[in-house]
């Protein structure tokens, strides 16, 4: 979102040809309460030419400007932002017009001699979070729809092969001589293709199921991974990981959504590794500020730097399905839950020497904060 924080003074563009009514305009956000840094523009001309330099909260527009009309300025503004939240304002009686801005992207008018110190603020105040809002719905939209073609691509594949494989096995049962080895190895890939869907449609539902509000209640995170681990016993077995835990704290979360979380974090750990033995340890940290520090630990192959903040991204993988099986949605489940619970979760790695997932919680008792955010 485009919300300024309070500290930072609102950049504010002020488009008036009329001098007395610019000052005016000036006069009256400085009684207000906000905390404004305000540039004055006689044209749109000028305005368009300020505006390349200098990002602007909020514009405010005279409709009636001399030179390249208020409209098309308009235009051209909102083209370069399509987000800019722009007030217009008019002189009594042209409240129509204003409404035609309105339709060309302005998102608020207001009458001149309605504005008083007491009105100005709510506008600026209304359209600059409405601005916010709108930036963030179509960033999210926008995230939805590569998501979605990625999810389609994702299942495609499988898909295809299945049909192909099947495919394959009629034109086999065609012929006279059926050779059974063959009708077997393709039988098995079929198998493979339907179980790799069946994991992509899993990781799907753990990922939206992440986006449920969580249902807290206070619990021990040792009985979590207690049952996190009974529930990873045969990967476990298979790997011969040791997974150590101790001292683990009392924390208000939702044990399903916890246990996701540390199964998606555990099972990583054991599948990107090299060494005999896979070694993973949970250990937490009391921090300043009521929070716990989670950490898992691994032996494995590690993290190259730069891709430490992209494996959380939806279908983000650092390896080849034939190098390493999975869905890429792992971690960004791991980011939703820990977002929900009010904490982040970062990584520090060194390639060929293990990984570290960090972890904030907040301690029993204490109100979360839902922001969520990655380090
Ligand atoms: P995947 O289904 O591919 O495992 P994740 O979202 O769980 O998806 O992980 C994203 C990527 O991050 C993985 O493809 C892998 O390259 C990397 N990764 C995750 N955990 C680890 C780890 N413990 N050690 C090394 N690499 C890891």
């Amino acid at each position: 979102m485009n919300t300024p924080c309070a500290e930072t003074p609102l950049k504010l563009l002020i488009v008036d040809d009329d001098e007395g009514d610019r000052k005016h305009i000036l006069r009256l956000v400085k009684r207000s309460d906000l905390s404004c840094d305000c540039t004055e523009a006689r044209t749109m001309d000028e305005a368009l030419t300020i505006s390349e330099q200098v990002r602007f909260d909020c514009v405010i527009v005279d409709y009636h400007l001399p030179g390249q009309s208020g409209l098309d300025g308009l235009a051209t503004l909102l083209r370069r932002d399509a987000f800019l939240p722009v007030v217009v304002t008019t002189g009594k009686g042209s409240e129509r017009l204003a409404s035609e801005a309105i339709k060309r992207g302005a998102m608020e008018y207001v009458c001149k001699s309605d504005l008083t110190a007491g009105t100005i603020q709510p506008v600026l105040e209304g359209v600059i979070e409405q601005a916010g809002l709108n930036r963030l719905v179509a960033e999210q939209q926008t995230a939805l729809t590569v998501f979605a073609r990625v999810l389609v691509h994702d299942l495609k594949a499988p898909l295809q092969s299945v049909l192909g494989f099947a495919k394959l096995i009629e034109a086999f049962l065609a012929k006279p001589d059926l050779d059974k080895e063959k009708l077997l190895s393709l039988a098995n890939r079929i198998s493979a293709g339907a179980f790799r869907m069946n994991t992509l449609i899993d990781s799907l539902h753990a990922y939206t199921e992440a986006d449920v509000r969580p249902r807290m209640e206070r619990l021990t995170l040792g009985k979590v991974l207690d049952d996190v681990l009974a529930d990873l016993h045969e990967t476990i077995r298979a790997s011969g990981a040791r997974v150590s835990y101790q001292g683990l704290p009392e924390l208000d979360a939702d044990s399903a959504q916890l246990g996701q979380l540390f199964q998606n974090l555990i099972a990583n750990s054991i599948k990107y590794c090299k060494v005999e033995t896979p070694e993973i340890s949970i250990r937490a940290q009391w921090q300043d500020g009521g929070v716990w520090r989670i950490e898992v630990h691994d032996n494995g192959i590690g993290i190259p730097k730069e891709q430490s903040k992209t494996i959380f991204e939806p279908f983000r993988r650092l390896h080849s399905q034939g190098e390493y099986e999975g869905t890429g949605l792992g971690l960004a489940t791991c980011k939703k839950i820990v977002g929900q619970h009010g904490g982040t979760i970062w990584c520090q790695s060194e390639v060929g020497r293990g990984t570290s997932f960090f972890l904030t919680l907040p301690a029993a008792g204490k109100p979360r904060n839902t922001a969520i955010t990655s380090h």
